[in-house]
């Protein structure tokens, strides 16, 4: 097998599957838990957001007074504990055209996978492992390194390097549902695959110039066409 010579790093939520609002349903019971306010969330718009960030709309609104890291440090630890048996409660949902997408791509041997998500590290894993996805991802970047999405990509870069295995931005691939995620994709010269399996349809997606938009993975040919035209680049 050839080292692989394209990185592509998955967003989570609304690219890879949906937790159906268990995610959200979490975070709510977590500040309950530390800040006794109900519904903390309400009206936040989360698509495409770190965790650190979100948390941080519900603390100004409700919890100002306190400390920000170590509320959010209360915060996390209630989340870990609690994430689990709420995706486990729940039903966690592939996204059309996976787990084949990520088959097809694997058996390629040219490319590796890894996270890129707003998520605590934690609250990544717990996702795609009760998706039933966990193996195909090496490692990544998280909402834990970041409260920024805009400053993820040299950490995902990092944590490969790290595993000697070095690949640059103009070889990176950031796949996600969100605006956000063509954004935090540009901001260090990595390509921008969207897909309108979240909140956003084509038409929205298509203006914040992406270099694919596919409606899903159901058709993985457009995004396979496009890797192979990085690879004879
Ligand atoms: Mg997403």
């Amino acid at each position: 097998m050839r080292a692989p010579e394209l990185l592509l790093l998955w967003d989570i939520d609304g690219t890879l599957l949906t937790s159906h609002g268990a995610g959200t349903r979490a975070m709510e019971m977590a500040f309950a838990e530390c800040f006794g306010v109900a519904d903390a969330f309400a009206g936040v718009n989360m698509a495409g957001c770190t965790d650190p960030w979100i948390f941080r709309q519900a603390w100004e609104r409700h919890a100002a007074g306190t400390a920000f890291a170590e509320g959010l440090a209360r915060f996390d630890a209630a989340y870990r504990r609690l994430l689990p048996g709420v995706l486990e409660a729940g039903r966690v949902s592939l996204k059309p055209g996976l787990p084949a997408a990520l088959d097809t791509l694997a058996a390629r041997g040219d490319v590796a996978h890894g996270l890129l998500t707003g998520n605590f590290e934690h609250g990544a894993w717990a996702k795609v492992r009760a998706a039933g996805i966990e193996r195909f991802f090496e490692t990544g970047a998280f909402g834990s390194d970041d409260e920024d999405r805009n400053r993820l990509v040299p950490h995902a870069l990092r944590r490969f390097a790290e595993r000697d295995r070095h690949f640059t931005p103009a070889c990176t691939v950031v796949i996600g549902d969100t605006p956000r995620d063509i954004a935090c994709a540009r901001a260090h010269g990595a390509r921008a695959v969207a897909v309108a399996t979240g909140g956003h349809r084509l038409e929205d997606l298509r203006p914040h110039g992406p270099d694919v938009a596919c409606g899903s993975l159901a058709d993985p040919a457009p995004l396979l066409r496009f890797l192979d035209g990085m690879t004879r680049a």
